[in-house]
């Protein structure tokens, strides 16, 4: 049996690092569908982050020649703000963090980090500097220790148990019988989704990426779950520069430059208080979202007390 076993274990191994390179971005970029649309130059050097400030420079952008979805799209990620995307469904709010992995390149206009195009540096290299909180976190059938110690491999027990706590999962996980040993994922413990959503910020802590990208959930979580979230958010993106692809406006209130965007175009920007004194679609967007987020408030309140 010990023979058979360590070949499977191998196999299983090779598996999950095959695997693993790809969930995290399988979820939010749906790599399947993309095919090999980008190439590096033959000799693209590498990204060099030195502060991690992000632009975009009259960025247009076609998935398909006969229906522009970017165009014509500027703006600045200032080094270590935080800077959110909004706007109806289907206005180019993920194309604007797929080009900014470069799953794509632009049809004409850049995008630079620290001045470098990225279009000019190893892919490679440029996905290393971006850590991305993707809207749904695949987990794999193993412990919930080597879950989290996946955002930076050889990560110490201590390393792990800190990122869990500042991702404010690390009092669950101790409340657990077999704490971090637990097994999760498909034929283990089914975590929720606030949860799964824990473990993928306390894998992006380990990585301390320089850049990254909050894919937010468009799932409505409770109220509770999504402050302890949004408190462990805010922790992680605390002086890096964040770009927010939101889908709940309640999340971004503070974000430095909130982009409105609409129909590939960038209809208004400001702080949350100058957007809604524009009256404008944000402010549309915002009294609608208030509406809902009291009718499911109500709707809590009416299960808590059943
Ligand atoms: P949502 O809030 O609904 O997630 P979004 O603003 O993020 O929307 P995108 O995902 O950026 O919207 O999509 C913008 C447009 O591009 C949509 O009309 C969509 O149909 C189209 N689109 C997205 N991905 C592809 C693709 N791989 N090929 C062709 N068209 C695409």
């Amino acid at each position: 049996l010990m023979q058979l076993s360590v070949p499977l274990n191998f196999i299983g191994f090779i598996y999950r690092e095959i695997r693993q390179g790809l969930t995290d971005m399988e979820q939010m970029f749906d790599l399947l569908t993309v095919r090999q649309e980008v190439k590096d130059d033959p000799d693209a050097p590498p990204l060099t982050v030195t502060a991690g400030a992000i632009r975009f420079e009259n960025v247009r952008f076609a998935y398909d020649p006969e229906r522009e979805i970017l165009k014509g799209i500027s703006f600045d990620v200032p080094a270590g703000s935080s800077v959110a995307i909004v706007g109806p469904s289907g206005a180019g709010k993920s194309t604007i963090s797929r080009l900014l992995f470069r799953f794509y390149d632009t049809s004409s206009g850049q995008i630079t980090i620290d001045g470098q195009n990225i279009a000019k540096v190893s892919q490679h290299s440029l996905r290393a500097a971006i850590g991305i909180v993707p809207q749904d976190t695949v987990l794999f059938n193993d412990s919930i220790a080597y879950n989290i110690a996946y955002g930076r491999p050889g990560a110490t027990e201590a390393e792990v148990y800190r990122a869990a706590a500042l991702a404010q999962i690390g009092n669950f996980i101790e409340s657990l019988p077999d704490g971090y040993k637990t097994m999760v994922g498909e034929r283990g413990l089914k975590l929720s989704g606030g949860e799964k959503q824990r473990v993928a910020i306390a894998r992006t802590i380990l990585k301390a990426p320089p850049i990254l990208v909050l894919d937010e959930a468009t799932s409505a979580l409770d109220t509770h779950t999504e402050q302890e979230i949004q408190g462990a958010l805010t922790l992680v993106s605390r002086e890096r520069t964040t770009l927010t692809i939101a889908h709940r406006l309640s999340t971004i209130v503070d974000a430095d430059e909130i982009i409105v965007l609409r129909a590939g175009e960038i209809a208004e920007r400001g702080t949350h208080a100058s957007l809604l004194a524009q009256r404008g679609l944000y402010a549309e967007m915002w009294s609608m979202q208030r509406e809902v987020d009291e009718a499911e408030e109500a709707l809590e309140r009416a299960r808590a007390a059943d």
